[in-house]
Order: structure tokens, then C-alpha cells, then sequence
């Protein structure tokens, strides 16, 4: 199954994802990953990217698309693939399409996850990842156990540049300007079912797990 997965910053997607790619047995793709891993190592990519990310700003599609294209032609993505936080733009919806057409595949089901803004400032602005092994704890929802170490591996927990409070506003101000009408897009083409992104992460699942099943039946 070919799946996109939409929603705000903070509103689950990214956990989600992890659980239903390993479920599904399918690659779960997400930019914003990979964006921040090529800034980490410095890279070519990563410096032109790195000023946009900070600031809680696009990067520019044509970067995303390019990426994307090599992305998708792996052979890990023959049986399916799950794009987390792509497409963000309708230019990028549309040229997703056309690298789709290409390779005689395209998008099966987007699905919308719904939150509240009080809910993702407060996800967002108590998030906090391990440096090491990339757990996930939350000031308020999933406090570490000692103060800014890591409950699993013991490492240092840092905060996202980007999940700085004004950071945060920008961020949901750019998805309300320019992701929010990829929802249209989609839903004109039968293809969007919404989720309830404030429950907890497993019934989150077992939810999307019955739209899948529908689907397919
Ligand atoms: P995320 O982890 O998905 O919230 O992405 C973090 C940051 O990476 C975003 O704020 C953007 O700067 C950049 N980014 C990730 N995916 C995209 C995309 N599809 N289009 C443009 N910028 C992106």
C-alpha cells in the first residue's frame, strides 16, 4: 500500500508511522528525518536545507522533489511505502503524481490526523529526543525518569531547534497556509480519511488499521 500521512506538526504522525511501517512491513519515509540527518552530517544538501529548517520555513520543492525521486526509486518502496511529511505544498502533491506515473504507481489513501493547537504546543514544547538512540519523552505527557537523560539508553535529551515556542507558531502557521490545501486535493480524489490524532498511540492504531481493512475489502 502506497500511503501518505497528514497532520499539523505534533499531531502523531511520525509515531504513527514507525508503528504501522513496521506492521505493514513497509518503508516508513519521512523528510524531515532524512533533511535532519543530512544537516547533521553537514552535507551538501544538509547546509543548503539547515537555515530553513531552523527557522521552522520550507524547504524550497524543487530540493524536496529531487530528493524524493531518488527516494522513491529504491527497491525498498516495490511493496509499498509510507511518506510522512511529504507531500507539504501542492506543487509537491502534483509532482509526487507525476514520479508516481512514472513508475506506474500512485498514492492508495492519505490519511488526516486531527488535533488540537493546545495539543501540539504542549507535545511539541515538551518534546524532548534522545542524542543517542532517539526515544522520545515528553515534559508533560512522558517525563524521563532523571532530568534530560535518557530512561532507555542513559544518554543527554535534547529539544528540537525547531520546537522552540515561536518556532512552533510558525511552524503550524506554514501548515495552515500551505499543507492544508493538499486536504482538498486529496479528498477530491476519494482518497483522505480522517484520524482522531489526541488518543494514544495504540488505539490510534487499531483505528487505522479498521480504514486500511475497509479499504481493501
Ligand atoms: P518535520 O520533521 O516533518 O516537521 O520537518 C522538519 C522540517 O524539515 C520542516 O519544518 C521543513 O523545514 C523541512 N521539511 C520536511 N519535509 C518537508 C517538505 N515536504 N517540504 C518542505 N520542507 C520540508
Amino acid at each position: 500500500m502506497n500511503l501518505v500521512f497528514l497532520g499539523p506538526p505534533g499531531s502523531g504522525k511520525g509515531t504513527l508511522a514507525k508503528l504501522l511501517s513496521a506492521e505493514l512491513n513497509i518503508p516508513h519515509i519521512s523528510t524531515g528525518d532524512m533533511l535532519r540527518e543530512e544537516a547533521k552530517l553537514a552535507t551538501f544538501l544538509g547546509m543548503k536545507v539547515k537555515p530553513f529548517m531552523e527557522k521552522g520555513e520550507l524547504v524550497p520543492d524543487n530540493i524536496i522533489l529531487e530528493v524524493m525521486k531518488e527516494r522513491l526509486g529504491k527497491s525498498d518502496c516495490q511493496k509499498g511505502f509510507l511518506l510522512d511529511g511529504f507531500p507539504r505544498t501542492i506543487p509537491q502533491a502534483l509532482g509526487l503524481d507525476n514520479m508516481l506515473k512514472e513508475l506506474t504507481k500512485s498514492i492508495d489513501l492519505v490519511l488526516k490526523f486531527e488535533v488540537s493547537e493546545d495539543c501540539v504546543l504542549k507535545r511539541l514544547g515538551g518534546r524532548l529526543i534522545c542524542s543517542k538512540c532517539g526515544a522520545d519523552f515528553n515534559l508533560y505527557t512522558k517525563p524521563p525518569q532523571k532530568d534530560l537523560i535518557c530512561d532507555v539508553c542513559g544518554s543527554q535529551l535534547y529539544q528540537r531547534p525547531d520546537d522552540a515556542q515561536e518556532v512552533i507558531l510558525n511552524r503550524l502557521k506554514v501548515y495552515k497556509d500551505q499543507t492544508l490545501p493538499i486536504e482538498e486535493y486529496y479528498n477530491k480524489q476519494g482518497k483522505l480519511r480522517k484520524v482522531n490524532g489526541e488518543l494514544d498511540s495504540g488505539s490510534i492504531l487499531i483505528n487505522v488499521l479498521h480504514i486500511l481493512q475497509s479499504k481493501n475489502q
